[in-house]
């Protein structure tokens, strides 16, 4: 008889609640009665979210549910996050974030601290992090060491309990932050092709399940941009593209990493972040991932030409030159994406020469 072998056991924690669409707000109380939320604590940005949260939101929630809302700054102290989360009654408190990147991954440190559950509200669709139980990479090395020195925790991803996509609200977001949005999807084909080849060449599990969910993001936008071209910004667009980065957290949940999600392209790009504050640029993530995701499908042998045309479809920034970056910064960001992650096996990991770096460059026209 065949040995019997125990594979180990996967578990996925994926959102229980997801609503996407026109007027998805007006699900709000609904979603509310049916997960026994009766006490809200809501969080937003302090400028358009703030708005958005006292103007759209706010007016949602009915019948018997108590809330308090806080705005919160951009630049937070994480002892400042620490002393609201002990404001909140784990046992009957959930939290809801509105807003961007920022404002979410501020409540899932407070929901980690505090032990709660959150709700997730984006209020546009410039990458995955309204999704994924993961924080932005730059403030995930400050939070690693607080919650280790403060804490004597450690920084558990959590993924929404709900997410409310409304495509009224955002499509009303700066076109920008939308054509991030594609940036940031696109790359996904980028990450799963360095997943594959970490399990060729290393041996690392590969969850076709996760890593099939991924490439589908990317399809459903590519897909999109096709049929609607220059209109891909209306409501349909918007759809497919909050739809995407809302499975891109999915395709996350089932690896229970961000590996269909993050490969090189997001090396490159959280290595132009580690080098934004001594450079003084400021460039949105989906358009780094975006242009980095072009050069590294180029390196993979794979068809870069596809992503580019895409981005181009949708007047997405193509070159270094359009995201106002430095040939010689972006040369910089590709030395030292390799040493990011080392444990993150991608295209990059065996050492780029300058010389195979300025010849992709080149290459792929991205300068
Ligand atoms: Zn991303």
């Amino acid at each position: 008889m065949d040995e019997l072998i125990l594979s180990p056991i996967q578990e996925i924690n994926v959102s229980r609640r997801v609503a996407f669409g026109v007027n998805a707000i007006e699900r709000l109380t609904g979603i509310f009665e049916d997960l026994g939320i009766k006490r809200l604590h809501i969080f937003s940005g302090r400028t358009k979210t703030k708005e958005i949260t006292e103007k759209l939101v706010i007016p949602q929630i009915s019948g018997n549910i108590e809330f308090e809302y806080t705005p919160l700054p951009d630049k937070i102290d994480l002892s400042f996050l620490n002393k609201i989360s002990g404001t909140i009654d784990r046992y009957q408190t959930y939290l809801m974030a509105v807003g961007g990147g920022t404002v979410i991954d501020y409540v899932k440190l407070i929901a980690n601290m505090s032990k709660t559950e959150y709700i997730a509200v984006p209020t546009n669709a410039s990458h995955d992090g309204f999704s994924s139980p993961y924080i932005n990479f730059l403030l995930r090395t400050q939070v690693d060491q607080y919650f280790k020195k403060e804490l004597s925790q450690e920084y558990c991803p959590i993924s929404p309990l709900a997410i409310v996509g409304d495509t009224t609200m955002i499509s009303k977001a700066p076109k920008e932050s939308l054509k991030a949005g594609v940036g940031d999807i696109l790359s996904k084909w980028v990450a799963v092709e360095d997943w594959k080849l970490a399990n060729r060449l290393k041996g690392e599990d590969y969850d076709i399940y996760a890593a099939s969910f991924s490439e589908m993001t990317a399809t459903m936008v590519e897909e999109r941009i096709h049929d609607l071209g220059k209109n891909f910004f209306g409501e349909k667009g918007v759809r497919a593209l909050i739809k995407a980065l809302g499975s891109s957290g999915v395709a996350m949940c089932i690896a229970g990493s961000s590996r269909p999600a993050s490969g090189s392209e997001h090396l490159v790009s959280h290595a132009l972040d580690s080098l934004s504050f001594e450079y003084d640029f400021e460039v949105l993530h989906g358009h780094q991932t975006g242009i980095s995701a072009i050069l590294m499908m180029y390196l993979h042998g794979g068809d870069w030409i596809r992503i580019r045309k895409s981005l181009k479809k949708i007047s997405a920034p193509l070159t270094l030159h359009d995201i106002g970056i430095d040939r010689d910064i972006m040369l910089l960001a590709l030395q030292k994406a390799q040493h990011i992650r080392p444990e993150r096996y991608t295209v990059l990991s065996e050492g780029l020469t300058r010389s195979a770096a300025e010849n992709a460059i080149e290459m792929t026209g991205i300068d």
